[in-house]
């Protein structure tokens, strides 16, 4: 057994979550350990919850991260919304659309499947149909941005669409959150729940999360018991304090250290501004795509639909896209992401997410992928890509 400490080598993070974390956050992470109910802590908290809401968009009172990694808040959104015998209408265009299914039949609910191909939207006329024909459906449940693929879903619409049938809406913004606009209010999203780990730039393992009034109503109208104790909305509030300054009783320990980068995320963010840091994104997937497509390559999501901070780009013919990756990874310290599913082997997954999204790591990326595809004697226009994003990048 070692007994030397671990470590670990610093890499370039551009796959599909975590992203390069900002040093003011790993700073923030070794601050002081307090206890989870000193006064200042709880502050803290307060602090938190409210710049999640802007973060959101949302003047939701029910705010906060779920402390665990996002699958845990989408986990939470659904034990609390789904009871034993409801009807669900969960879309698919890809890996967490499956992960929705298999959290609604958890929950004892039933499943109404409306599928959509890998690398497109949600089809909002699907939703609709589908809506029409189960009229004793309670929720709507959608990825906004698919991380497996890199489509993004009109939000705005399927929300509409499930109010207008009486139906509350599940929505992931995991990989959307900071990246592109997530208006929780605006879209009038239900339970709405994201990572810390992708555009937000923090540390992996907190779920911020957002529940609407009609959500809290539905929640407190349950007849049966949430089956999770540590998920259970009515516990966690307990802690997390529904107005400020409630007293808070103990339910679980909360992360201090993480919540200290979460809190420091948020204020990087609110520093930026919420809509710069959209702008900043979209400007990198333009610089990005600049280059790739000058190396020959092409993107595998329709341009209307594209996740600017997740690039899905087609694996030439011929190129043994693993050896790809780890010559990135051990000659470069970069790491890109591979096709999930039945995407493997066919994409690489490219992520400008949050602090990832800057000029030097788009030149780096794109010099590296092109000194690695020309010696595997892929057929790329080489020497084309750096300069066709620097063109795209401008001065500033
Ligand atoms: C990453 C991701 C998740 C899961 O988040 P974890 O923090 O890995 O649990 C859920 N949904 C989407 C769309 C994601 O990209």
């Amino acid at each position: 057994m070692t007994t030397q400490s671990f470590h670990p080598p610093e890499r370039t993070l551009m796959g599909p979550g975590p992203s390069d974390v900002h040093p003011r956050i790993l700073e923030a992470l070794s601050r002081p350990t307090i206890g989870h109910l000193d006064p200042v802590f709880v502050e803290m908290m307060e602090e938190v919850k409210g710049l999640l809401q802007y973060a959101f968009r949302t003047e939701n009172r029910l705010t906060l991260p779920v402390s665990a990694p996002g699958s845990a808040g989408m986990e939470m959104c659904f034990v609390n919304l789904v009871e034993p015998g409801d009807q669900v209408i969960v879309c698919k265009n890809g890996v967490f659309g499956n992960r929705m299914q298999e959290n609604v039949e958890r929950c004892g609910g039933t499943a109404i499947l409306v599928e959509d191909e890998w690398g497109s939207p949600v089809d909002p006329a699907k939703v609709e149909e589908a809506l029409k024909a189960n009229p004793d459906a309670k929720v709507v449940a959608f990825v906004h941005a698919e991380t497996s693929t890199g489509a993004q879903s009109d939000a705005a619409t399927l929300c509409g669409l499930a109010r207008e049938h009486g139906c509350l809406t599940i929505v992931d913004t995991v990989t959307s959150l900071g990246g592109t606009p997530v208006e929780v209010d605006a879209w009038g999203a239900d339970a709405v729940y994201s990572g810390t780990q992708k555009c937000l730039s923090c540390t992996p393992g907190l779920s911020p999360v957002t529940f609407s009034e009609r959500a809290v109503e539905a929640i407190g109208n349950r007849k049966t018991k949430v089956q999770s104790w540590f998920l259970d909305l009515n516990l966690v509030m307990g802690y997390w304090g529904n107005e400020g300054g409630a007293k808070r009783a103990y339910h679980h320990t909360a992360p201090i250290n993480p919540l200290y980068a979460l809190h420091e995320a948020l204020v990087i963010l609110r520093e930026e501004g919420l809509e710069n840091a959209w702008a900043r994104h979209a400007r990198m997937h333009e610089a990005l795509k600049a280059g790739i497509e000058a190396m020959g390559l092409s993107f595998f999501v329709d341009e209307a639909h594209r996740l600017p901070q997740l690039n899905s780009v087609t694996i030439p013919e011929g190129v043994d896209e693993a050896r790809v990756r780890s010559r990135l990874l051990e000659q470069y310290n970069l790491e890109i992401g591979a096709g999930l599913g039945p995407m493997a082997g066919k994409i690489w997954r490219i992520g400008l997410m949050g602090h990832s999204a800057s000029a030097t790591n788009i030149l780096n990326c794109l010099g590296a992928l092109d000194a690695v595809l020309s010696d595997e004697g892929a057929a790329i226009q080489s020497g084309r890509a750096v300069p066709a994003a620097m063109a795209k990048l401008g001065n500033g």
